[in-house]
């Protein structure tokens, strides 16, 4: 090669080159080693879910990836300091990589290619630099509150530091050292060859590569036992996320154990904390964290399927907060509307309690008393069936249980709706509009069952599956098809965990909506009020019911609907989901406390929902607060009655 002609040497000066080959070799080693151990624990967890091919899982996992999608989602900052970070690296991989072919393969980077490869070098090692330090920045003097202060968080953006570092010093001596003419192209590293005179840097040349090579070999040693596995377990879970099935827990042998999908996630979680920030029970200042939870679990399973425990080593020791608190999850699932690595750290919960339930132990007390009148009485609220039907007394509404009855469609009142004088309302009004609207529906009366949704959320699935076929038997001898209720909870049971129904179930918001549509809802009276809409979890977040309400909502003639600040999938959680409505457990806060505040913010002054939980939990917020009227908490139905007065 001409003199003239731009390129590198490789293995300038470095003797003997073997040593590198050994060192390369013993970290290619424990990576190996390390990767080996995940695959072990995987396998063995590996039981019941197999990975498949999924191309739109694959095109998920490439958008998330490379482009950053999730990480973007609400916290552009944090986005925009990963993709710096990724791309960094990336390129400066793929650069290595293509220096090592060059070297073993056959050579090609010489003359224009050398410099264009040597000024994205550049880029992409001041890309990462940038990156990095702002990671730091935002975890120690920012302090930005869901990330953690541990060891690692500190060591491994250092060691990162310290190889892009190392890099551009090594490189500045190099160009001081061999002086070529287009040393100007690797702008970053000629500015550094200022620091040194050519003799200097000649003589700390060698030092400096092999202190760089031990950085960067080390590092690539590391990544398996710190949570640098990340890199890899990430894009992993957000395929297989994807690409398998959605289960629904049954009563098969090992329901509650972890499967390959929790062990991926598991492993795949970076500890972001995106999860505790919108976790309304951390918020609430319980002690449950959904990350903290993740971690335990992920530590439980290295425990019992590896041999050695657990390898990420520097997390070894700390002591695994979490593992008992799983009962303050309200399976709101807002966990997974922000986990980059799409975990649903409640299906995880769910699965615990499935076990707590089964050894008997860790059930909180009022909780078992809870499983026990639904076992007697079918209903979680009162230790008798007969008041079931009690709220339809005065109404003249057709009992299909009773000879002869029939209607197009089945009002599912639901067991809180039944039983709770609060929610009764819901029964009322409901009712009532289907009679202005003409439609011919009918109720189950002193027969209607428990749809299963508290069994099934406290992992109760013996009892769960018990009253899953009671409403089968009881749709089927009616020959009922067409099922609308008062509760997202019996909704969301009816219509994602009854894998066998041959009925269809809707929410009464999306029954309303359709009345609207057909015109069969004629409002006569201007309400005059400002409105706030609570999305209730199951209705929202679980089934992406967000437009149908509001629609109605804004239909209301004198209706101003407002939003609070957190609305539609951000939507915060009352508290009562989850089975949390029948346990007694404590926080620094009430979670419905903070969000009849954030109802009070907008200036509304009715604070509207859909689910007969959430209004219970929020007028007794209400209350708590001390907030009178004009506020008011309602049902979306006695909102939608008011307008139809005096038809
Ligand atoms: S579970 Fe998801 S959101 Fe929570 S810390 Fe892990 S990766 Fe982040
Ligand atoms: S489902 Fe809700 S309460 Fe449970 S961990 Fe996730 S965010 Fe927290």
């Amino acid at each position: 090669m001409a003199p003239m002609t731009p390129h590198r040497n490789m293995f300038w000066q470095i003797e003997p080159v073997w040593i590198f080959y050994l060192l390369a070799t013993l970290a290619t080693g424990l990576l190996l080693a390390g990767l080996f151990a995940y695959l072990q624990v995987w396998k063995k967890t590996a039981k019941s879910t197999e990975a498949s091919y999924s191309g739109d899982a694959l095109k998920k996992m490439i958008l998330d990836v490379f482009m950053g999608r999730r990480v973007l989602q609400g916290d552009v900052a944090a986005g925009v300091m990963h993709l710096f970070i990724f791309w960094g690296f990336l390129i400066l991989f793929i650069g290595t990589s293509v220096l090592a072919i060059h070297h073993y393969l056959f050579s090609f980077l010489e003359g224009m290619a050398y410099l264009a490869f040597s000024m994205i070098m550049e880029l992409a090692g001041l890309m990462l630099l940038a990156g990095i330090l702002w990671a730091l920045i935002r975890r120690y003097l920012q302090r930005v509150p869901r990330l953690e202060r541990r060891l690692e968080d500190a060591i491994v953006p250092l060691w990162l530091l310290l190889i892009v570092l190392s890099g551009f010093v090594l490189e500045g001596s190099r160009l001081s050292a061999q002086q070529p003419a287009w040393a100007a192209w690797s702008f970053v590293g000629w500015w550094v060859s200022g620091l040194f005179s050519p003799g200097t840097a000649e003589v700390l040349y060698p030092s400096l590569w092999w202190l760089h090579t031990l950085l960067c070999l080390s590092f690539i040693a590391a990544i398996p036992y710190t949570k640098l596995f990340h890199i890899l377990g990430a894009p992993a879970s957000i395929y297989f996320q994807g690409a398998s099935e959605a289960k629904i827990l049954g009563m098969e042998e090992g329901a509650g154990e972890f499967d390959l999908g929790d062990a991926i996630f598991f492993d795949g979680c970076m500890r972001c904390g995106r999860c505790v920030t919108s976790c309304p029970s951390a918020g609430a200042g319980e002690p449950f964290a959904p990350r903290d939870f993740i971690q335990a679990m992920r530590h439980a399973l290295w425990q019992e399927h590896f041999l050695l425990g657990d390898i990420r080593f520097m997390s070894r020791n700390e002591p695994t907060k979490g593992n008992e608190s799983f009962w303050y999850c309200t399976t709101c699932r807002a966990c997974l509307e922000v986990c980059p690595v799409y975990g649903a750290a409640f299906e995880v919960v769910t699965k615990k309690r499935v076990l707590a339930v089964e050894e008997g132990t860790l059930v909180p007390t009022l909780l078992s008393q809870t499983l026990e009148k639904l076992f007697k009485y079918n209903n979680p609220w009162e230790s008798s069936k007969r008041k079931r039907g009690a709220w339809a007394d005065e109404l003249e509404l057709t009992d299909l249980t009773k000879k002869g009855e029939e209607a197009d469609l089945c009002y599912f009142v639901g067991c809180t709706t039944s039983f709770d004088d609060t929610a009764q309302v819901i029964a009322r009004s409901f009712s009532e509009i289907l009679q202005i609207a003409d439609v011919n529906f009918g109720i189950l009366g002193k027969k209607e069952p428990c749809c299963g949704d508290i069994a099934r959320r406290v992992g109760e699935l013996g009892l769960f599956e018990e009253q899953k076929d009671g409403c089968e038997e009881l749709f089927d001898k009616y020959d009922i098809t067409e099922v609308v209720t008062s509760s997202p909870h019996c909704f969301h049971a009816f219509k994602n965990e009854y894998p066998e129904a041959s009925f269809r179930a809707r929410h009464y918001t999306q029954v309303l909506q359709e009345l609207l549509a057909n015109g069969k809802l004629p409002f006569t009276k201007k309400v005059g009020a400002t409105v706030t809409y609570h999305d209730p979890c199951y209705l929202g977040r679980h089934n992406r019911i967000f437009d149908e309400p509001r629609e109605i909502i804004r239909a209301i003639p004198g209706v101003k609907l407002v939003e609070m600040a957190h609305h539609r999938a951000d939507s915060l959680c009352c508290g009562g989901g989850g089975g949390r409505m029948w346990q007694d457990l404590q926080g620094e806060i009430k979670m419905s406390e903070v969000r009849i505040r954030e109802a009070e913010a907008t200036g509304a002054e009715i604070l509207v929902t859909a689910c007969p939980l959430c209004l219970i939990m929020l007028e007794d917020a209400r209350k708590a607060a001390g907030l009178k009227e004009p506020f008011r908490v309602m049902d979306l139905n006695e909102l939608v009655l008011q307008a139809l007065e005096g038809n």
